[in-house]
């Protein structure tokens, strides 16, 4: 679903990602993890050219991402994304939010679109808020919209970089919670994150990224319990 081929990133001199290779099959979930500034958000953003790269190839469910264009933003509908802060637009309802994207890009008939815009809220449990605004909601709860609108895309695939890391502790489980419930159902997903729980529960794969390079890339039991590289090592000794 994700072919990442021989692809180098430079911000200038900053070589951020280093000969990255990189398949995610459908229905996989890998984790990536990785100290701060390895290269893990910069990874991301380059899988929906929210980024350009400078040398390599990648692919979306066998399509190479163009450049530019309306084929662009065709294919970059297919690749939902969350982000840590949760982006979402101040001055319009919850449930106006999810139905942007399909009225907008999709061109879906604003009453299906509400329609299903409600049951994506009642799946991440958060129906009973959908004509608030969200400054009115909690930090989980808004992510939780942002992963609803995300959804109403109805992406091939869903990139998630730091989705907790703004959140308050009792806030991370009820978004993690939605996060395992979708991967549980087969989406395909590539997910940044500390949380070290999720990472061994719900993915099927971990990558390690340290300096721009993709230092391990295994099972999360494998890497938990037997870290091959030294980067690594020293990393879990750090966190676990
Ligand atoms: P991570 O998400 O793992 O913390 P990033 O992908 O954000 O790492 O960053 C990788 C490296 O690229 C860091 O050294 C960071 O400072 C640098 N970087 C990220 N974005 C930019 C940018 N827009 N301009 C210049 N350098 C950047
Ligand atoms: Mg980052």
């Amino acid at each position: 679903m994700i072919r990442m081929v021989e692809v180098d990133k430079y911000f200038g001199q900053l070589h951020v990602l280093k000969n990255i290779n990189i398949e995610v099959p459908r229905g996989q979930v890998v984790v990536v993890l990785g100290p701060s500034g390895s290269g893990k958000s910069t990874l991301c953003r380059a899988i929906n050219r929210l980024e350009p790269i400078n040398s390599g190839s990648i692919e979306i469910d066998g399509k190479p991402l163009p450049a530019e264009g309306r084929e662009l933003a065709s294919l970059r509908a297919d690749v939902g994304m969350v982000f840590q802060s949760f982006n979402l637009f101040a001055h319009k309802t919850i449930v106006d939010n999810v139905m942007l994207g399909p009225v907008k890009v999709r061109k879906t008939p604003k009453a299906d679109a509400r329609r299903t815009a409600m049951e994506l809220l009642e799946r991440v449990g958060i129906a009973n808020q959908a004509d608030k605004y969200p400054a009115q909601l909690s930090g989980g709860q808004q992510q939780r919209a942002a992963i609803a609108r995300a959804l109403a895309m109805r992406p091939k695939v869903m990139l998630f970089d730091e989705p907790t890391s703004a959140l308050d502790p009792e806030m991370i489980n009820e978004v993690l919670d939605v996060m395992s419930t979708l991967a549980e159902e087969g989406m395909t997903m590539l997910v940044v994150t500390h949380e070290m729980g999720f990472a061994r529960n719900a993915a099927n794969r971990v990558v390690f990224m340290s300096d721009g390079d993709i230092v391990e890339d295994s099972t999360p039991q494998d890497f938990f319990t037997a870290p091959k590289s030294a980067r690594a090592k020293d990393f879990l000794s750090k966190i676990l």
